[in-house]
């Protein structure tokens, strides 16, 4: 019907649905104040030179995938694609180092990727970010491990899988970009032309292409796991035993990795079987050097991101409750148009006593209405008609047994709270 429609990639969140998403962010957010997490709200759009920092700029979603316009006033600036940076950014902007350590703080919102759509991947999507800044210690990995798969088992879901690895430090990785650098290069002829052009610029990218030619090159490659030092491997292990203590399973994953130097130590993926090949639900890791990639002192850092269309999208997949849907309490109806007005002044006093109420305002039949009332799934209709109006009453109908009574419309809203209140609790 409409001209315009929103733009490819992108989707709009109903009603059906958008109840839907606040049990997931209610969720979210009980978990996040359990584990001592504060949220933030951060912009939606950043300095460009922020991401290009911050992600790196041999990455995908720096190279290809981000909305950067000039703003009138000539700047750069860029629709976030994610929200670490921007949280870093705000811990250094905001002097967050004088606080104790470590700063626990999430947020959600939006993203924004040029990527080409498909069944869970969106150019505009949601992400929950949760980060733990200031924290060198690995128990800080697995706190956030921890607390992602908590919020994911809170909302129901089953069949995921946690898979880890390790992806050192500066002080390990050059000596294993090497090893990983001639190895692909002695197999270059079975690698895609995106990967060939990472030979030199990050080979630590390839063990993350998915095509399948290069993901058998990637199975017989040098392990990232065999050439961490010392630091690297004794972080690596306390946050398995870590991880182990607190009954989490997982497997480690050689190929999982964050190409890039400010990523540190631990990278890791929450996968789901219900999703197809975008079935990661969530990802993260350390990044001990990001902090000084965009221009602040070296602070440790561990977060990670999941995205809220997949989890509901999951969910519903797996039959995961949602929590009661919202249904309306009472539909009001009007039998003609001089008691409208009665039954709007009912309406109102219901919706100020804490009741969802809700009424037709054109002339309709009163089957017309009651059949709103129940489409509508409302839980009871209070009907008012001439008589009613005279005798300063309402006749309220609970639709699910079908019983009616006539009462004083001035009790009607104790009497329709109590019946709510006792039917909820039974
Ligand atoms: P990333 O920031 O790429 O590590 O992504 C973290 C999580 O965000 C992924 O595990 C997905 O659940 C979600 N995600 C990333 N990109 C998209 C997208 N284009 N559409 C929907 N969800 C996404």
């Amino acid at each position: 019907m409409a001209e315009i429609s929103a733009p490819r990639g992108v989707r709009d969140i109903l009603p059906d649905e958008s109840w839907k998403w606040a049990h997931v962010f209610r969720t979210i957010g009980e978990t996040a104040r359990n584990f001592g997490y504060s949220e933030v709200h951060l912009p939606i759009f950043e300095h460009t030179e922020l991401f290009a920092r911050g992600i790196g700029d041999t990455t995908d979603v720096v190279e290809k995938e981000m909305y950067t316009f000039t703003d009138k006033g000539g700047r750069s600036i860029t629709l976030r694609p994610e929200a670490t940076a921007s949280m870093v950014r705000s811990y250094l902007e905001h002097r967050m180092d004088i606080l104790p350590q470590p700063v626990k703080m999430w947020c959600t919102g939006p993203m924004f990727r040029y990527e080409r759509p498909q069944k869970g991947r969106y150019r505009q999507f949601w992400q929950v970010d949760f980060e733990s800044l200031g924290s060198p210690h690995p128990y800080a990995d697995v706190e956030i491990i921890a607390l992602s798969l908590e919020a994911f088992r809170r909302l129901g879901l089953t069949s995921l899988e946690v898979v880890i690895n390790s992806v050192g430090c500066p002080a390990c990785r050059p000596a294993y970009r090497k090893e990983l650098s001639d190895y692909f290069a002695s197999r270059s002829e079975e690698l895609c032309g995106t990967c060939r052009d990472r030979l030199e610029r990050n080979p630590l990218r390839i063990l993350d292409c998915k095509r399948e030619g290069c993901r058998k090159v990637t199975e017989d490659a040098p392990d990232v796991l065999g050439s961490l030092c010392e630091e690297c491997r004794e972080h690596f292990d306390s946050v398995r035993s870590g991880l182990d203590s607190l009954g989490a399973a997982y497997h480690i994953d050689k190929r999982l990795v964050r190409g890039l130097d400010y990523y540190t130590k631990t990278a890791y993926e929450v996968l789901s079987g219900a999703l197809g090949s975008q079935n990661a639900v969530c990802g993260g890791g350390r990044y001990d050097n990001l902090a000084e990639a965009i221009g602040g002192p070296p602070v440790p850092g561990v977060g990670f991101a999941a995205g809220v269309d997949r989890i509901v999208m999951v969910m519903e997949q797996e039959g995961c409750s949602f929590g009661p849907e919202p249904l309306i309490d009472v539909f009001g109806v009007a039998l003609d148009e001089p008691s409208r007005t009665e039954l709007f002044r009912l309406v109102d006093a219901l919706r100020r006593a804490g009741i969802s109420a809700d009424m037709d305002y054109g002339k309709r039949s009163m089957k017309a209405q009651m059949k709103s009332a129940s489409s509508r799934k409302a839980r009871f209709a209070c009907i008012i008609g001439e008589s009613e109006v005279a005798a300063g009453t309402v006749v309220v109908k609970n639709l699910q047994d079908g019983e009616q009574r006539e009462i004083p419309v001035s009790d009607a809203p104790l009497d329709i709270r109590t019946q709510l209140l006792s039917t909820r609790k039974g």
